[in-house]
This record gives C-alpha cells, sequence and structure tokens, in this order.
C-alpha cells in the first residue's frame, strides 16, 4: 500500500472542505488515516483460501451454521463503513474447516472496498472453492453509515443479502432450515 499517496490524498480532503491543515488536530491526521486504510483494507492482499485450506475429514455430517459473525467493512461508493453480522451455512461432502476460518474468510473479504452484494457472493464462492461442499449459503446484515449518516438518513435500517450455491439453490426445505437455524 502507498502511504505516502493516501497521505497527499487526505491532505488534499482537507484543504478541499476549508481546514487549516496545520493546525494542532490535523497535523497527523493525514498519516493516521494512511495507517488506518492499512489495516481497513489490509484484505486486498490477502486470499482466502489461506485460512480454507487446512479441512478437516468428516463422513455423513448434517449442515453446518456458523451465525452472528461481526464484520466491519467499507463501502466503495462512499468510503464509509458498514457493519453487522454474516451467518454461513455449508453442507460438507467429506471436508470441514476451524469454525474460525469462516469468520477469517469473512474478515479477507470485509477488509477492502466493497458492496455488500459482492461480498455476500465472494465469502460463499471461496468456502465452493476450498472446500467444495454440497452447498453453501451465505447471509449477510449490515448498516450502512453512507445511508444512516448522511443521504436518506434511515437509522437501524439494515440491508440483507444472501447467496446460495449447490444444493441450497434449488432446495427450498434446506433454505428454511438455514433460516430456523440462525434465527
Ligand atoms: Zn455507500
Amino acid at each position: 500500500m502507498d502511504k505516502a499517496k493516501i497521505e497527499a490524498g487526505v491532505k488534499l480532503i482537507l484543504e478541499g472542505i476549508g481546514e487549516d491543515v496545520g493546525r494542532e488536530g490535523l497535523l497527523d491526521t493525514p498519516a493516521r488515516i494512511a495507517r488506518m486504510y492499512e489495516e481497513t483494507c489490509a484484505g486486498n492482499s490477502e486470499d482466502a483460501g489461506v485460512h480454507l485450506k487446512k479441512t478437516f475429514s468428516v463422513e455423513n455430517s448434517g449442515m453446518v451454521v456458523e451465525k452472528d459473525i461481526v464484520f466491519y467493512s467499507t463501502c466503495e461508493h462512499h468510503m464509509m463503513p458498514f457493519y453487522g453480522k454474516a451467518h454461513i451455512a455449508y453442507i460438507p461432502d467429506g471436508k470441514v474447516v476451524g469454525i474460525s476460518k469462516l469468520a477469517r474468510t469473512v474478515e479477507v473479504y470485509a477488509k477492502r472496498l466493497q458492496i455488500q452484494e459482492r461480498m455476500t457472493g465472494q465469502i460463499a464462492d471461496a468456502i465452493m472453492e476450498h472446500l467444495s461442499p454440497k452447498g453453501v449459503m451465505v447471509m449477510l446484515e449490515a448498516e450502512h453509515m453512507c445511508m444512516t449518516m448522511r443521504g436518506v438518513k434511515k437509522p437501524g435500517s439494515k440491508t440483507v443479502t444472501l447467496a446460495s450455491r449447490g444444493v441450497f439453490e434449488e432446495d427450498g426445505a434446506l433454505k428454511e432450515q438455514f433460516f430456523h437455524m440462525i434465527d
């Protein structure tokens, strides 16, 4: 990541909104924001496969559900936070991963400039690719600061997105079971 570029850019934004970039409170702001992006956009240089490649064998496992995985991401349209919970279900076909790896996978895709719809699909696709399960279902519910702090200003409103792959695509009963389990 080019921190010097971020710092120069933040300085321009501060000047653009009419701030005095030399005043005490703002002196370190460009450098601080550059360090912040290093963390909040760290997923750009990460691959979910790193977390999902260590699998364990299981036989005849039913649905595995990991719910209420808290995430923080940044919307690519306004570069403001959106945050909420991810719920993931998959039906193993012989392979499972450690539960914390699903949360790690969510992190990889959250720590980039994102739109919620794409992030939902990326998580589902990564699990399909690395675990080859019978099916995956991912649901994200999030509050977008660009909707609650500015624009239409609807605090508390949530955007819900869903991605289904494999058996979840055709089987309505499985979907129902998923919604029951995350309720
Ligand atoms: Zn936005």
